[in-house]
């Protein structure tokens, strides 16, 4: 089989893990590293895929198959064309395999050798997902990165049930793969499927995951169940442990990370790939990540100040408006506030993410780096 997607290494830092590189999709080429907005229900919440397209530039979005799945429904969107079609969105697609709102958000659920059984949080209908059946779901989205269905255990956990959980995980990526190649000889196309390594906070049980799913050969590998309410020393640690077994020359994707100030220690450890709900949930909430710090709308300090929310950031809210009218609108309950503080929040990602990548094509990322963290040191 073919490579669906491919990475082309640009530049390898020599003191550290990071490496710039180009991955080529069916809709585009996407610079890493590089951060994906999280567009849940088949959007980005409060912005226009113009806003994200045109005015962000992210060549990636994430959209979340449990959701998609329950509302409106796969086959409803393959009659428009998948996701790509549905959302007008021209750039690439990544989907997560659903697994993970299973376990967080649904009742009743029940795994089985098979897979999983539960009840949807919107009505209580029971509904089953199987590794098969996610690929079946994601293909139906027309996703260029689906993800395999894991099971990502709750932390703390015994290693005991964490080695169960991560065998279980190896097993579904197996069956996973299996029916995704058939499945992809008849569909149009280019989707890529990454397996997911999973073993809790156990180096020993990431490692076995990580070199028992190279036998895969997939087009990219993802690392799992972090920010799962782990201390953060703790998420690295387990990169660091996964990554140097992983393929050099391939992709790796950390689900779910992380904070601004982690962004580089991750790409320090080799990932090139992120997703977060933080920038977009926080932004709706009043807090703003900017490059001096992080701006809560609601102070009073900001009452009557005149400045942007951040001085040195490019964005449409930063060009255009005060934080005296942004508190206003977050005091007034506004719709707009969601979608000025979304557009800048998610811009500070992109541009962060712009910033590590630019100085690692210079060689300059051991700097940046401890810039970054000499920086943090001082803001606590
Ligand atoms: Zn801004």
């Amino acid at each position: 089989m073919s490579r669906q997607i491919t990475f082309e290494l640009q530049a390898e830092c020599p003191d550290t893990r990071a490496r710039a590189g180009i991955l080529h999709t069916a809709h585009g080429d996407i610079p890493t590293p590089i951060f994906m907005p999280v567009g849940t229900q088949g959007t980005v919440k409060g912005l226009t895929q113009s806003q994200l397209a045109d005015e962000l530039r992210a060549p990636i979005i994430l959209g979340n198959t449990y959701h998609l799945f329950l509302r409106p429904g796969p086959e409803l969107i393959k009659q428009f064309g998948g996701l790509h079609g549905f959302m007008n969105w021209p750039n690439a697609i990544l989907t997560d395999s659903g697994g993970y709102q299973v376990f967080s958000l649904s009742e009743l659920r029940r795994i089985s050798e098979e897979g999983v059984t539960f009840q949807s949080h919107l009505n209580g209908d029971a509904h089953k997902f199987t590794p098969a059946s996610t690929v079946d779901v994601q293909l139906s989205l027309g996703s260029d990165i689906m993800m395999v269905l894991d099971e990502c255990p709750p932390y703390p956990v015994s290693h005991e049930s964490a080695r169960a959980s991560m065998e279980r995980t190896v097993r579904w990526a197996g069956a996973a793969f299996a029916h995704y190649r058939e499945r992809i000889k008849q569909v149009p196309g280019r989707h890529a499927l990454f397996p997911i390594v999973q073993g809790s906070m156990f180096p020993d049980l990431r490692q076995e995951c990580a070199r028992r799913l190279l036998d895969l050969d997939a087009d990219g590998y993802a690392v799992g169940g972090l920010s799962v309410g782990e201390p953060r020393p703790l998420s690295m640690d387990m990169v660091e442990a996964t990554e140097p077994i992983l393929p050099r020359d391939r992709p790796r994707y950390a689900m779910g990370v992380g904070m601004p100030q982690e962004l580089p220690e991750y790409v320090a450890r080799g990932i090139d790939m992120m997703d977060c709900v933080l920038p977009s949930r926080n932004a709706r909430n009043g807090w703003i990540f900017t490059s001096e710090g992080k701006v809560v709308i609601k102070h009073a300090r900001y009452r009557d100040d005149p400045a942007p929310l951040d001085p040195s950031c490019a964005c449409y809210t930063c060009r255009t408006h005060s934080r005296a009218y942004l508190r206003h609108l977050f005091q007034a309950g506004e719709i707009l506030f969601s979608t000025l503080a979304t557009l800048h929040n998610l811009k500070r990602y992109l541009d962060i993410m712009g910033e590590i990548r630019q100085s690692i094509l210079l060689g300059q990322f051991p700097a940046y780096l401890r810039r970054v963290r000499e920086q943090n040191a001082l803001v606590r």
